[in-house]
């Protein structure tokens, strides 16, 4: 079975086409610059590629195009597109409607749609995708929903609800919904099949940590607990995204500046976080670089993260009386060697202790990295929400028939 994986923003278009025979990439590439001029990168697993400019005013062209280079040309990879069973669509906000992976009609997409107003930045151009997916794909094609809010939706009230009049969440839906649930679901789970545990009897903090980074208590498998919240703005200082702030200090700040909402929103999205701190970078390479160079302002960046992922993991374990593992995962969790043994390090009351020898230079690779008389295990499990999207989609898909 083929399944076709996309996620699509505002601007662009990434795919993957995957075999789920042996689960390999068939074909991956990003269709970019929607409703500017318009650009496609495609490479197949045998390296053959095309990069080139072509128009693509809506999702519409740039979807023509997808199937073009997939089932046309030298870098071709199916006949026709009825080889492909289906496609599956990462979706941000699912909010408390949507708490699984859902086949998609067009009263889902609709409701997709009617989420913007959560998440303005995603669900809007996620339902132009769907749209434009279904026009263009063969319409018999089942296309399939993954939501990254989904697997969050098992928090209880205490931990998803802010101390605002109750109308707010009535009336306005606010509320912690949590993000890269996809992530969460997928490392804890390859890492409980690692250790041959069944997840159910396994308490896990997961740290996702990129260019945004979320922090989440799994216990028996369900997340409980995460440290984004309403948005993807909250929790730990991330790269352009100041993570948690008092209040207070967002009203102060917009009333001196003179900012109107929009642009305190931006204000915190965009120029905050590493960025916002170092005045150098939101990129962690560059914080690294720069910080080891004697920038102070660098360091406190860097320092602030590590303090903040410490802080997490101490509270999820006490929230879940135990800890029997933690895990690094995302570009910065994943490679960032000095970071997990920052963080790890006096870490011993929790029952935590870094084998250096393991943690050092290593880089995107399935590992523990704990000590074997280590409590708790720590580990790096690469992330591929790519991967979990089409296992969920060929589920579903089977389960129709
Ligand atoms: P992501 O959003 O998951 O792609 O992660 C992006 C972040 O990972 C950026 O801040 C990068 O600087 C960081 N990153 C990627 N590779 C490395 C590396 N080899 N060492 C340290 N940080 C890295």
């Amino acid at each position: 079975m083929k399944i076709l994986v996309i996620n699509a923003g505002s601007s662009s278009l990434k795919y993957q086409l995957l075999d789920m025979a042996d689960e390999s990439v068939i074909a991956k590439g990003n269709c970019d610059r929607i409703g500017i001029d318009g650009h496609i990168k495609h490479t197949t697993f045998d390296g053959r590629t095309v990069d080139t400019d072509c128009p693509f005013p809506t999702h519409t062209e740039a979807f023509e195009k997808l199937v073009e280079v997939l089932t046309m040309g030298d870098a071709s990879v199916v006949k026709s597109m009825e080889e492909i069973s289906a496609v599956g669509h990462r979706i941000v906000q699912g909010a408390e409607i949507f708490d699984k992976t859902t086949l998609v009609t067009d009263e889902v997409i609709q409701q997709i749609d009617d989420l913007s107003e959560l998440a303005p930045v995603h669900n809007h151009p996620h339902a132009l995708a769907l749209r434009a997916c279904k026009k263009v794909i063969t319409p018999t094609t089942p296309q399939v929903a993954v939501f990254d809010t989904a697997f969050h939706q098992t928090m209880p009230p205490k931990a998803y609800m802010f101390g605002m009049p109750f109308e707010c969440y009535e009336k306005l839906h606010v509320r912690k919904y949590g993000f890269h649930g996809t992530s969460h679901r997928f490392v804890t789970q390859a890492l409980a099949d690692a250790l041959h545990r069944d997840i159910k009897d396994m308490k896990i903090v997961s740290c996702h940590l990129g260019n945004g980074s979320s922090i989440t208590a799994v216990d028996g498998g369900k997340s409980i607990d995460t440290s984004m919240g309403f948005t993807p703005l909250d929790g730990v200082i991330m790269g352009t995204r100041s993570g948690s702030v008092d209040p207070s200090a967002v009203t102060f700040v917009a009333k001196k500046m003179g900012f109107n909402a929009a642009q305190m929103s931006d204000y915190l999205n965009k120029q905050s976080g590493f960025l916002g701190v170092s005045g150098i970078s939101s990129d962690n390479r560059d914080i690294t670089a720069a910080a080891s160079h004697g920038d102070s302002r660098a360091k406190l960046a860097g320092e602030m993260l590590r303090y903040e992922i410490k802080k997490f993991i101490g509270s999820y374990a006490a929230i879940m009386n135990g800890l029997d593992a933690v895990l690094f995962t995302g570009g910065i969790g994943e490679n960032s060697d000095d970071l997990r043994a920052d963080v790890c390090h006096n870490m011993e009351y929790l029952g935590i202790k870094l084998d250096d020898s393991v943690n050092e230079g290593l880089r995107g690779k399935l590992a523990r990295i704990s000590t074997l008389d280590s409590k708790v295990e720590v580990w790096v499990v690469p992330t591929n929400e790519e991967l979990l999207i089409a296992r969920d989609t060929k589920a579903l898909v089977e389960s129709l028939k």
